[in-house]
């Protein structure tokens, strides 16, 4: 087991987990069931975690949520690292230079 990512955000941590699903990775979500007592607890301790269960999928599932990021926030700009251009946030690609931001 090795932990993935974290997110305040249950329902960001389930999509992350189908999407891993989908391309045969197992994981587990720890924390699943502590958000209603945040109160108690700080709250960094208390989020949601994704977990990967095979170690050797660790990298894998890593670029696939990197990925499933860009696909939640479609609407963000952003500044091509290559070329300096604004781009479009549902753009994966500069439409200058091409580079993939
Ligand atoms: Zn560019």
């Amino acid at each position: 087991m090795k932990k993935l990512t974290s997110s305040e955000s249950l329902v960001t941590i389930n999509h992350f987990k189908n999407v891993l699903e989908s391309e045969g990775i197992a994981c587990r979500i720890k924390n699943e069931y502590l958000g209603g007592i945040a109160g108690e607890m700080p709250l960094t301790e208390v989020w949601p975690e994704l977990w990967v269960i095979n170690e050797l999928d660790y990298d894998r599932a890593k670029q696939l949520i990197d990925a499933a990021i860009v696909e939640e926030s479609p609407q963000r700009p952003w500044k091509c690292g290559t070329c300096g251009e604004e781009n479009e946030g549902q753009f994966a690609a500069c439409w200058n230079c091409g580079e993939l931001g």
